[in-house]
């Protein structure tokens, strides 16, 4: 246990190194000028036949031509929509509706709805979904892959001519694999395939050429807010000649395609993103990207000899690192990586909060170990040497810092960790009522729970410090692990007021949990954890 004296505080100063971009990235300077103009002077609705409606549809086009000589779309359309998962609904109700009209007619058409397994979850839900609703009952196939991530050719060769869609992705979110379009097309071609495909292409966008006229690919979902364009926006490319069923309709925008009022401020900062692209003045080279890769690498195998790289580098976006450090949990990394200010991910974004082993590494045959300790590391294309010089120093501290906690007493499970209670509102303390419950009771015991290794790397009292500016002066903070609650019993049963903190507050409110059942009444935690301390105001 360590004890610390508010006076005794440094100021604090957080890193923050996003290294997370295949879950979202920030917005592009000149997008968000974009963004701003369409708010402010080309505010117009795009349907209307004054001038502002006019200016704000001549943006809108240009928009479109950008993207679609970006994309090589050649007479295919490109529509307007929410992102990618509204595209991927789009493109599978077009085709199921399709496979439908075809039975009805008496063509013959495939049983099989097939998906490459390592899909984002977005393509089987919705394929189930759909299947479904529209009463078809199809079979659903996952193709498998193999350990290095691609499709398993020779099923899918096998399963083709009873396929009705086929889904697979041009870049997988985790792992970074690049797929073999070009093969799958080719077993498309030979087995004379009439199943349509879509390729879900949103890891693919801005990082691969993609020259959509050229291919047989039916349909292909982007998304805005990977490529430093916001959230809400994005693309459904559909082939000319494709079969298309509108998910949403209504006013008819879009020539009927996906109707309701344009998100202007997101297609025009999208715009700005294919302006950068095209110059290709903005973004770093794909070399770039992968020279930075190769230092963060490096810096991964020196900071953890053993460490294990979950995807072969050399066929995956030269922007995603997926790894395993052997003893060490997705969550404990993450843990200690976010303590440094590293912002990384387990797996996808979606499933984060899920905490189970990832489906896309388990598909890939690897063992438990591996999927249930796996970390991404993600850069974008607007990373810089700073920012990957920052990064590895951080990593390299990690290490230590879990070194150096693990040469310490080996920490108890806490024993009240498994049977987490239902979340007690009536516990949670928010950070802007911190300064005057601590006014109140100024004998509460503040402690950390954190584990030692994120201790080492940030200390966080100064954090709380800094939001307690008139806290008194005398309030001390204790930093005891979570796995080592059990130790500290007494300390925290004698407290006439506790409150635990955590980074997120969620080990607090378990701490929270267990000293309610040893007895203590006055038990509190401080909900959101430190996370929320930072940044702007949320509203
Ligand atoms: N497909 C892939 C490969 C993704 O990575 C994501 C986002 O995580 C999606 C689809 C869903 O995209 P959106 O957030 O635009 O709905």
């Amino acid at each position: 246990m360590v004890c610390f004296s508010v006076r005794d505080m440094l100021h604090f100063s957080s890193p923050n190194l996003y290294l997370d971009a295949n879950a979202t990235t920030a917005v592009l300077p000149a997008a968000q000028a974009a963004a701003q103009r369409a708010m402010q002077q080309q505010f117009g609705n795009p349907s209307s036949s004054h001038t502002q409606g006019l200016v704000a549809k001549a943006l809108l086009e240009q928009v479109r031509s950008l993207a679609m000589d970006y994309l090589d779309v050649g007479p295919g359309r490109l529509v307007f929509n929410s992102g990618a998962t509204e595209g991927i609904q789009t493109a599978v109700l077009s085709a199921l509706c399709a496979v439908r009209e075809r039975r009805n007619n008496g063509q013959a058409v495939g049983r099989c709805l097939v998906y490459g397994a390592t899909e984002h979850k977005a393509v089987p839900q919705c394929l189930a979904h759909w299947n479904t609703v529209l009463g078809l009952d199809l079979e659903l196939r996952a193709l498998p892959v193999d350990s290095q991530g691609l499709h398993d050719l020779a099923v899918l060769a096998e399963w083709l001519p009873d396929t009705a869609l086929l889904c697979t992705m041009a870049a997988n979110n985790e792992t970074g694999v690049v797929s073999d379009l070009a093969a799958i097309e080719q077993v498309l071609e030979s087995s004379q395939s009439t199943a349509l495909w879509l390729v879900d292409g949103v890891q693919a966008l801005g990082k691969l050429p993609l020259r959509l006229q050229h291919s047989r690919i039916d349909y292909a979902p982007f998304s805005g807010h990977k490529l430093y364009a916001p959230k809400g926006v994005g693309l459904l490319y559909v082939r000319a000649g494709a079969p298309y069923t509108p998910l949403v309709v209504g006013g008819g925008q879009e020539g009927g395609w996906r109707s309701g009022t344009e998100n202007m401020p997101g297609i025009a900062a999208l715009g700005a993103v294919f302006q950068a692209l095209q110059r290709g003045d903005t973004f770093a080279s794909l070399d770039t990207l992968q020279r930075y890769r190769s230092a963060l690498e490096n810096s991964l195998r020196s900071a953890f000899p053993d460490v294990v790289f979950n995807a072969p580098l050399d066929c995956s976006l030269p922007t995603t690192l997926n790894f395993s450090v052997p003893s060490f949990s997705s969550k404990a990394l993450m843990d200690v990586l976010d303590a440094a200010g590293l912002r990384v991910s387990a797996g996808s974004a979606c499933s984060a909060a899920s905490a189970t082993p990832s489906y896309v590494l388990q598909a890939m045959g690897l063992p438990l170990w591996r999927t249930a300790s796996a970390v991404r590391l993600s850069i974008g294309a607007l990373a810089d040497q700073a920012l990957i010089d920052q990064a590895c120093a951080a990593i390299a501290r990690c290490a230590q810092a879990l070194q150096s906690a693990a040469a310490q007493a080996a920490p108890q499970p806490p024993a009240t960790a498994a049977h987490a209670q239902p979340h007690k509102a009536e516990w949670s303390l928010q950070w802007a009522d911190l300064p005057a419950f601590l006014d109140a009771h100024s004998e509460a015991l503040l402690v950390d729970v954190r584990e030692e290794a994120e201790h080492q790397i940030c200390n966080v009292f100064p954090v709380v410090a800094h939001a307690l500016s008139h806290a008194p002066a005398r309030l001390e903070f204790h930093h005891i692990p979570l796995s080592q609650l059990e130790q500290h019993r007494s300390l925290t049963l004698q407290a006439p007021t506790v409150v635990f903190v955590c980074r997120s507050g969620k080990r607090s409110l378990q701490a929270a949990q267990w000293l309610h059942r040893q007895g203590h009444t006055a038990v509190h935690h401080l909900h959101g954890g430190f996370a929320l301390s930072e940044g702007a105001p949320l509203l």
